[in-house]
């Protein structure tokens, strides 16, 4: 029989340029009222501590229209401490693990909303996407911001099989 669901879990509820392009009402819409946010090339330079322009002005805006934020992150502790401090000492969790369902339920638990009311704002489709369908999450997937030299035996492989797959779910303009 085939598998006509393959790679469902995979395409992302809703696509954005970036984390900044993201209005409080575009939230509203999507039924959300937590935001989970990915750090590598979602709020910062990946494997770095550099936070890109105005994310922490996002969240602040986003916080003060009465969302909850935090950032759910695969990266190691102290990074995500660094990080989410550097983003007015958001919450966090670390070594989540994405695209495992557990942090994504801990984060909803977190922030006291339901994971149908969680959106995970990330650009990796196998982590932050399919880990947010699987949850039950809103998962919105932003381009990845930066061009990524610094772990390009990561990430060359892994940008090839997101491309070849947005390519053949016809979305190839979202790359
Ligand atoms: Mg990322």
């Amino acid at each position: 029989m085939l598998d006509k669901s393959f790679g469902d879990d995979l395409i992302p509820a809703y696509f954005f340029d970036r984390l900044t392009a993201i209005t409080v009402d575009d939230l509203r819409a999507m039924g959300a009222k937590g935001v989970a946010l990915d750090i590598d090339n979602t709020t910062a330079v990946d494997s770095l501590y550099t936070v890109f322009d105005g994310v922490r002005e996002w969240i602040r805006t986003a916080q003060d229209a009465g969302f909850k934020v935090m950032v759910l992150t695969n990266t190691w502790e102290k990074r995500a401490a660094i990080i989410s401090a550097k983003l007015g000492g958001v919450p966090y969790i670390s070594k989540a693990h994405k695209p495992s369902k557990e942090g994504f339920l801990r984060a909803a638990e977190y922030l006291g909303v339901e994971l149908s009311e969680l959106a995970m704002v990330g650009d990796q489709l196998f982590t932050d996407i399919r880990g947010a369908n699987n949850a039950g999450a809103i998962s919105v997937r932003v381009r990845p911001m930066h061009k990524e030299y610094l772990l390009p035996v990561h990430y060359v492989p892994l940008r090839h099989r997101e491309h070849v797959f947005l390519r053949s779910k016809g979305f190839g303009d979202k790359i």
